[in-house]
């Protein structure tokens, strides 16, 4: 099936964002679809990170809407907890509680926002270190962990929440080379799995091979998006071809 005749998950149309005269994000739309991976890919400060952010509200729009399964979250009326308990993120920088083993790490969400029970959580909590590959890790604490095992407890706490979309913003940029193809395994397994991703990354090879779509940004545009076929071995535009130029 092709992803197009698949439920929209999220509708984004004319999205602005602007951060006070900074315009950021001038005029973006588009969808995503169920069991998606969308890979966005551009410049330094062309707006990923606040398009991304923008998604699940850590950041408000100016103007434009966000429709999440079918909820506008423009509406103040709309329970963005309930929302984003529905949208994982994955940071750079793992954000990690340093002060809590692993296993604790995975189950603080659920048990704090959700109400779930201790037993179940930490039920869940082993399967997802046992699906990125770190169940004889769950007493260890984060500063025991190499970055590449960070960044795999943080999609394995992600994961927790149950949610049915993912976002992940560089997950890889802050990660020494040997340790990116251990994260980008279980990224690519989870997309497999089916899951609904939107990804901001760097790594070319990555996105060729698992984007189902790429998004290309630049100054708060999209320029181009299409297949990787289209967008990463056939670009249209002189600013896409300039950008791969660089980082292939
Ligand atoms: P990217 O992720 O593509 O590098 P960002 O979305 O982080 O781009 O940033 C786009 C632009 O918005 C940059 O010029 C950045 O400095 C600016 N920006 C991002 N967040 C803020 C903020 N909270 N306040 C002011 N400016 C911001
Ligand atoms: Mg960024």
């Amino acid at each position: 099936m092709e992803s197009n005749d698949k439920a929209v998950k999220i509708k984004v149309e004319k999205l602005r964002k602007c951060f006070g005269d900074l315009e950021v994000l001038r005029d973006i739309s588009t969808e995503i679809h169920e069991g998606e991976v969308v890979v966005i890919l551009g410049p330094s400060g062309s707006g990923k990170s606040t398009f991304l952010r923008c998604l699940n509200k850590l950041e408000t729009a100016t103007a434009g809407s966000i429709v999440v399964d079918g909820v506008d979250i423009s509406d103040k009326k709309v329970n963005m907890n309930k929302v984003r308990e529905n949208i994982g993120m994955v940071f750079q920088h793992f954000n990690l509680f340093n002060n809590m083993d692993v296993i604790h790490n995975l189950m603080l969400a659920p048990t704090e926002l959700k109400k779930a029970d201790k037993k179940e959580a930490k039920e869940r909590a082993m399967a997802m270190l046992k699906r990125v590959g770190l169940e004889e890790k769950a007493d260890a604490y984060p500063a025991q962990l190499s970055g590449g095992q960070k960044q795999r407890v943080a999609i394995a706490r992600a994961l927790c929440m149950k949610p049915d979309i993912m976002l992940f913003d560089e997950p890889t940029s802050a990660l020494d080379p040997e340790m990116v193809g251990e994260v980008l395994a279980v990224m690519k397994q989870l997309a497999a799995d089916g899951m609904t991703m939107v990804i901001v990354t760097h790594e070319i090879g990555f996105a060729r091979e698992v984007a189902d779509r790429v998004i290309f940004m630049d100054g708060g545009y999209i320029v181009e998006e299409g297949t990787p076929q289209e967008v990463i071995l056939n670009p249209k535009e002189a600013r896409t071809i300039s950008f791969l130029n660089k980082v292939l």
